[in-house]
Formats: structure tokens, C-alpha cells, sequence
């Protein structure tokens, strides 16, 4: 007998026109997790087989990657013989626990004798005759006993653990994320990389007025998206200059409103030049006053590329929930300034005026600033086993 790790898909399942796209990705997303483990994978439209001899420590890894429903642990028998696969499912559950159970058999022999149901209800019949106190039910079962008799093998797998659900990461394209150190951000990111987004990262970083720990702390944050998303590239924009011509030149209550346009205008050229379909940020509304209604609305004015804002209608409290089940929560709380809380002037406006806005940005030549910042940007690739910690540097 040789134990396997069976993936099972769920949601993708309703994708039929592109279904192998799907598969194939992530089928080359399970192998890119498990690189340094010795596997094999073999797939088709039901579920896949992870072949390895490091059982736990793969399905550990295959529980952070998006587009699966279940993990199980299979068993692959040679013998085929009905008796015997009766006899190796009772030595398989007699120890488990469980009151209620199914059997369900799948037949891809199709010269074995009998039909699936038919010898479902024999297993059936001879587990309840040999176990004491179980009984079939169909619907929600504590136990499904499945039986997949194959051509050389049969393979018998339980209900095993939910995977993360969602869809193969980079299935539904690129997005750049606008990544601060916030608890936000990340909770944003990982929420798009779910629903198959591939994510890049941008930074805006403001030396010297912010500290190199609160970059540290960033390129953290996004390591731990890495275990999700794959490699993220992180661009960190020196937006230094940007933000003291506003400073110097515009009216204060304007400051969060027009930097906030020079973030999004850098995000959307950025996002052009690497291929990316959308900025995803952490934006939820009402939180500050540039999360306003009229806020976004000025503020996202000054691009065309959709932004995507995963948490917009999250409390606080329920993105706390997500980042602490993430992993981001501990880091984001760490106590590092970014540019956007240096800079917070005591009444910023929260009714911004568009016209009065363009009035203000026309004081500046902010075009070239903003295609200086591109050009000078600095990518760092994030991968998750990468060794350095913003800890290394206290
Ligand atoms: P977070 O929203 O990540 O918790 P925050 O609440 O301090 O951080 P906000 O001021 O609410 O950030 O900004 C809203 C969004 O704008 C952030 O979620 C993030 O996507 C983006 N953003 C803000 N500051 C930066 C920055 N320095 N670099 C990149 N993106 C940023
Ligand atoms: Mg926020």
C-alpha cells in the first residue's frame, strides 16, 4: 500500500470552458510550493494525486495554495479483489471515530464487476455488519469512505481537511498592490491573491523621513504574502520628493487628497508597464478622511485602471480577524511609521473639491516628479524561505 495526498478542487469545478487552464496552474502551483520536497503529481478533472514520502510536511505547504477545497490522505492498494478491499477499509477505520457513514465508489475500470452503487452497498453492508453502532447516512456524514477503482490500483481516501478555497493564483491575472505597513494592505492583498490574482507590491517610501525599519517592516509583510501569492516583487518608490513639493506648495487640507492622487497616478504607470489588470489597496470606507465617499471618488479620479479595495466594506475588526488568521496582524502592529501617518495634517478635507483640486496640482510639475520616482524604484524580490527579518536589523 502506498499512502498519497489527494487534492479535491471545489469551485473550479464550475469553470468548464477553461477547466484544464485552471487545473494546469494549479497543478504547476502545488509544484512550485512543494520544491524541496521529492513529489509527483498526477491530475485530472476529479481531484489530484500528490505522490511523496513526506506526507505531513507537503500537505502543510499544500494548505496555503488557493483553488482547493479538501486535502486527504489516500491509500493505493495493487489488489483489486473485492474482499480485500473490504478487509483493508475495515483495518483503515476500525480505529477512527466516527458514528455516521457513506460509501461512495467510483469505477474507472469499467470491466469491473458490478456497478458503483452496487458495490458501495456491499462495502457498506459489510462495515455495518463488522463495526458496532454505525449507521449509513447519505447526507453529511461524520465519515465518507471513497473507492476509486482504477485500471492497475484502487485508491480509498476519507473526508480530509478544507483547503483554502478560492482560485489557482495567477488564473485571473496580475494585480499591483498598494502595500503599506498597515493592517489593511496585506489583508487586501491576500483577499485578491484568493480569488486567483497574482499579486506585484508597491511601496511608497519617504527617507529620510521615514525609518528604513518601516520599509523592513514591508518587505515582512509582504514575505508572508509571498506563502500565498509566490515570489511578490516589491517596487519601493522614493516618493521623498513628492511629498515636500505638496508640502511646500499645497494648502493643507489638500495635502492627503493630492498625495493620495500621485500614489494611485504612480500605481496605474506602474501597473501599465509590468502587465498588471488592476491596483488592489487597502482602502475601507469611512476610515479616514480620505476614505470618504467624495475622497475616493476625487482620488480616484486621476486614473483609468480599476482599483480593487477588497476590505471597503470590512470593519476593522473583521480585517483584524483575517489578518491574524494570515499571519500579517503581529507584524502590522509593529510600531514603525509610514509617510502617509507623518504627514496626517490636523483637518484634512473630507468633501474634496475636484476643481480646486486640478487648481492645486497645476502649481507643481508633478509629471516629472512622477516619472522620476518611477524610473529611480527599487524591486526586491520576496520569496518566503528568503532568511532576512526587519528583526535582524533591531
Ligand atoms: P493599512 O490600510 O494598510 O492598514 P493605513 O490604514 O495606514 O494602512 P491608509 O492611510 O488607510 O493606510 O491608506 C489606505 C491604503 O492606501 C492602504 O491600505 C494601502 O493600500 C495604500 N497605502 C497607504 N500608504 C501607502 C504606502 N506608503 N505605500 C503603499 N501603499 C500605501
Ligand atoms: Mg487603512
Amino acid at each position: 500500500m502506498e499512502e498519497v495526498i489527494i487534492i479535491k478542487y471545489g469551485e473550479l469545478s464550475t469553470k468548464s470552458d477553461n477547466i484544464n487552464f485552471f487545473l494546469k496552474t494549479l497543478k504547476n502551483n502545488v509544484d512550485n510550493k512543494l520544491s524541496g520536497i521529492n513529489h509527483q503529481i498526477k491530475y485530472d478533472h476529479g481531484r489530484m494525486i500528490v505522490h511523496t514520502n513526506q506526507i505531513e510536511e507537503a500537505i502543510e505547504k499544500i494548505k496555503l495554495v488557493f483553488g482547493i477545497h479538501e486535502i486527504c490522505i489516500g491509500y493505493l492498494y495493487a489488489d483489486k479483489a473485492l474482499e480485500n478491499i473490504m478487509a483493508n477499509i475495515y483495518e483503515l477505520v476500525k480505529d477512527l471515530e466516527f458514528n455516521t457513514f457513506k460509501v461512495v465508489t467510483k469505477r474507472s475500470d469499467k470491466n469491473y464487476p458490478g456497478t458503483s452503487t452496487e458495490i458501495s452497498k456491499q462495502i457498506g453492508g459489510y462495515l455495518l455488519s463488522r463495526l458496532q453502532d454505525k449507521k449509513v447516512i447519505m447526507d453529511n456524514p461524520d465519515l465518507v469512505i471513497n473507492i476509486e477503482i482504477r485500471q492497475n490500483e484502487v485508491l480509498l481516501y476519507f473526508n480530509g481537511e478544507k483547503g483554502l478555497g478560492g482560485y489557482p493564483v495567477s488564473t485571473l491575472g496580475k494585480g499591483l498592490l498598494m502595500l503599506s505597513g498597515g493592517i489593511d494592505s496585506p489583508v487586501a492583498g491576500y483577499l485578491a491573491i484568493k480569488r486567483g490574482v497574482r499579486i506585484e507590491a508597491i511601496y511608497f517610501d519617504s527617507p529620510p523621513h521615514t525609518s528604513p525599519m518601516a520599509l523592513k517592516k514591508v518587505e515582512d509583510l509582504a514575505r508572508i504574502l509571498s506563502k500565498y501569492n509566490g515570489e511578490v516583487r516589491l517596487h519601493v518608490i522614493n516618493f521623498t520628493k513628492i511629498q515636500e513639493e505638496i508640502i511646500k506648495n499645497i494648502p493643507n487640507y489638500y495635502l492627503i487628497t493630492i498625495m493620495r492622487r500621485m500614489m494611485y497616478q504612480i500605481s496605474a504607470i506602474l501597473a501599465s508597464n509590468i502587465n498588471a489588470h488592476i491596483i488592489i489597496n487597502g482602502e475601507s470606507i469611512g476610515q479616514v478622511a480620505s476614505q470618504t465617499l467624495k475622497s475616493m471618488q476625487v482620488i480616484n479620479e486621476a486614473i483609468k485602471m480599476p482599483v480593487i479595495r477588497p476590505v471597503c466594506t470590512y470593519d476593522k475588526l473583521e480585517i483584524i480577524d483575517v489578518a491574524k488568521k494570515i499571519g500579517t496582524y503581529e507584524k502590522s502592529i509593529e510600531p514603525y511609521e509610514d509617510c502617509c501617518t507623518i504627514f496626517v495634517p490636523d483637518h484634512p478635507v473630507i468633501h474634496p473639491d475636484i476643481k480646486l483640486v486640478h487648481e492645486y496640482e497645476s502649481l507643481v510639475d508633478f509629471k516629472s516628479l512622477i516619472f522620476e520616482a518611477i524610473k529611480t524604484r527599487k524591486i526586491i524580490k520576496i520569496n518566503e524561505n528568503d532568511q532576512k527579518s526587519y528583526n535582524d536589523l533591531l
